[in-house]
C-alpha cells in the first residue's frame, strides 16, 4: 500500500498531513499527487468524500513552497462552484500549509471587495475563488492572472449545473497556457469532456469508484409517501419527516435534511422549529455570513438539524453526521450519491432515509440504476388516503397515537393557483429565488399545487405519454385532445403540463 512518505511531498506538508491524522493516502490522492508533483495536468474523476481536496492541495503547496508571491499576481488559482466549498478548500489549505509560508486569498461573494483587494495587493500565492467573484475582481483591474502556474477546477460537474462553464472558459483563457491544470469532476458529462479536451494537456486521468466508497457504511431506505389530498401533501410530508426523525431515536444525533427547492428548505426548517426541533436552513439565497454561522453551528454541534439545498451543501465536509434525510428524491441521480455521502464518512456508520412520492418513482429508479442496487423500502409509512379522508387524516399509524393536529391549512384551498415557477427548474442549480414563506401560517400557503388541478396520473401512465398517445389525460391536460395536428403532432404537445415543466 502507498504511504504518504512515498509520494514525494514536501516534508513540511508531510508533517501537516501527519498532524491531520491521515495514515495512508486515499486512492485519488495516491493517483493524483505523483503526476501533479511532476507538473503534469491531472483529470480527477472523484466525488466529494474521497479525499480529493487534499489530492490537489498537497501537491500545490509542495510546488508553491519553492517560490515566492508577487503583488496582484497570484501563482495559483482554485475555482470552486460555491462559497462554502471555497471556504472549505481554504480551511484545508490552511491546515496543510501550516508549516509553509504561503499566503492565500479567499474570493467569494458576500464578503467586501475591499478586504479581498487588500490581500491580493499584498500578494497571494493562492487564490481560492468562485468564478463570478474572481471575474469581478479581474474586471475591476485589480488582478492579473498571467502569473498563474497552477490552476485547479473543483467540482466541474457542479459548475456545469450552475451555468459557470463560460466563466471557467474565460478564466482559462486569462491564464498562461503553460499553466498546470488539476481538474476534478464527479462525472464526465459531454460538456465537461469538451472542456478537458480543450484546456488540459495530456492529463493523467485518475478515476475512483463513484459510490461504493461510502455506501457500505450507510444504511439506506426509502419511504413511499402519498398525501391524502393534494392540498395536504406538504403538511403530511413534514409530519412524516418528524416521525421519521423521532423513530430514529437517540441514534439520530444530527441530520442534514435535503430538499430539492429552496422554498421547501425554508418551509421545512420553519416547520421543524415550530415543532421544537433545532433546525436551520441553508441555501443559496441566504446571506453568506448567515450561511457560515449556520454551518459552524452544525459543525460544532450546537445545531442539530441542517435543512439544505444541494448547491449550498454540496461538497461540505461535516464529520459525524449521523443521518441524511432526503425530503425529496433528487432529480439528478448523482445528487443522491452526494447527499447521502454527507453521512457515513471516515469509516463511521450512517443512515440515509428518503421520502419518495409516486411521481418521483422515475427518479428513484434512476438512482437505483446508478447505485446499482435496490434501496430497501422502509416502514409502512404513507399510503394514499382516500380522497374523502378528513383533513386531519393521520399521516401514518404512529401519527394517530400522537393525535397530531398542527399545520392544518388555515383555509381549505379551493382557489389555489399553480405556482408560477417550474418545480424542477430549481432542482440543482438554484437559479431562481423562490419566495420563502414569511410566517408559520405562510408555510401552508407555500404548498401550492404544482399542476393545475386534480391528482397526478400513475407513473406508468406518465411514461406512456408519448406522441400518438393523445387520448389519455396526459395528452390533453387542459381538457380535450389537441386537434388539427394529424399524425405530426409534436411530442411536447402530447406531454402533460407537468412533464413540460420538467423538460
Ligand atoms: P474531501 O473528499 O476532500 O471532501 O475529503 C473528505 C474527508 O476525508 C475530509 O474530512 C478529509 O479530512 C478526510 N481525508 C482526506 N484525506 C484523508 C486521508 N488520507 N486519510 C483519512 N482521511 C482523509
Amino acid at each position: 500500500m502507498t504511504k504518504f512518505s512515498d509520494l514525494n511531498l514536501d516534508p513540511k506538508v508531510l508533517k501537516a498531513v501527519a498532524d491531520a491524522g491521515y495514515e495512508t493516502p486515499t486512492p485519488i490522492q495516491a493517483g493524483a499527487i505523483p503526476p501533479a508533483l511532476e507538473g503534469r495536468d491531472v483529470l480527477g474523476i472523484a466525488q466529494t468524500g474521497t479525499g480529493k481536496t487534499a489530492s490537489f492541495t498537497l501537491p500545490m503547496i509542495s510546488l508553491l513552497a519553492r517560490g515566492r508571491a508577487r503583488a496582484r499576481m497570484p501563482r495559483s488559482l482554485v475555482l470552486c462552484p460555491t462559497r462554502e466549498l471555497a471556504a472549505q478548500v481554504a480551511e484545508n489549505f490552511d491546515a496543510y500549509a501550516k508549516y509553509v509560508k504561503l499566503t492565500k486569498a479567499l474570493l467569494i461573494g458576500g464578503v467586501s471587495f475591499k478586504e479581498q483587494e487588500a490581500v491580493i495587493n499584498r500578494g497571494a500565492d493562492v487564490l481560492i475563488a468562485t468564478p463570478g467573484r474572481l471575474l469581478d475582481h479581474f474586471e475591476r483591474g485589480k488582478l492579473l492572472l498571467t502569473g498563474v502556474q497552477i490552476m485547479v477546477v473543483d467540482e466541474a460537474d457542479r459548475m456545469l449545473d450552475m451555468g459557470f462553464i463560460p466563466d471557467i472558459e474565460r478564466i482559462f483563457s486569462l491564464t498562461p497556457f503553460t499553466r498546470q491544470t488539476l481538474f476534478f469532476s464527479a462525472t464526465m458529462a459531454p460538456e465537461i469532456e469538451r472542456i478537458t479536451n480543450t484546456f488540459l494537456s495530456a492529463p493523467e486521468r485518475v478515476e475512483v469508484a463513484r459510490q461504493a466508497t461510502t455506501s457500505e457504511n450507510i444504511t439506506q431506505s426509502v419511504i413511499m409517501f402519498k398525501g391524502s389530498r393534494k392540498d395536504r401533501e406538504g403538511t403530511e410530508k413534514r409530519k412524516l419527516l418528524r416521525e421519521l426523525i423521532e423513530s430514529e431515536g437517540d441514534g439520530c444525533k444530527n441530520a442534514i435534511i435535503f430538499c430539492n427547492r429552496k422554498v421547501d428548505v425554508d418551509t421545512v426548517a420553519k416547520s421543524m422549529k415550530k415543532y421544537g426541533l433545532d433546525a436551520a436552513a441553508i441555501h443559496g439565497d441566504l446571506e453568506q455570513s448567515h450561511r457560515m454561522r449556520t454551518l459552524d453551528g452544525f459543525r460544532d454541534g450546537t445545531l442539530r438539524f441542517l435543512v439544505a439545498s444541494d448547491v449550498a451543501a454540496r461538497g461540505l465536509d461535516i464529520p459525524n453526521v449521523s443521518h441524511v434525510f432526503n425530503y425529496d428524491v433528487p432529480s439528478h441521480a448523482e445528487d443522491y450519491v452526494h447527499r447521502i455521502g454527507r453521512t457515513g464518512r471516515a469509516g463511521k456508520k450512517g443512515t440515509a432515509i428518503m421520502i419518495c412520492n409516486p411521481r418521483d418513482e422515475r427518479n428513484l429508479a434512476d438512482i437505483e440504476a446508478l447505485v446499482n442496487h435496490e434501496i430497501p423500502r422502509g416502514g409502512d409509512a404513507l399510503v394514499a388516503a382516500p380522497e374523502a379522508a378528513p383533513a386531519e387524516a393521520p399521516a401514518s399509524p404512529s401519527a394517530e397515537a400522537k393525535a397530531e393536529t398542527a399545520e392544518k391549512p388555515k383555509r381549505p384551498s379551493r382557489s389555489r393557483k399553480p405556482k408560477p415557477s417550474a418545480p424542477k427548474a430549481e432542482a440543482s442549480a438554484e437559479p431562481q429565488t423562490a419566495d420563502a414563506p414569511k410566517s408559520a401560517e405562510a408555510i401552508e400557503t407555500a404548498e401550492a399545487p404544482k399542476e393545475p388541478s386534480g391528482s397526478r396520473p400513475a407513473q406508468t401512465e406518465r411514461k406512456s405519454s408519448t406522441r400518438g398517445n393523445a387520448s389519455g389525460r396526459n395528452a390533453a391536460p387542459r381538457g380535450g385532445q389537441p386537434v388539427g395536428l394529424g399524425d405530426d403532432m409534436p411530442s411536447f404537445i402530447a406531454k402533460s403540463f407537468e412533464e413540460r415543466l420538467e423538460s
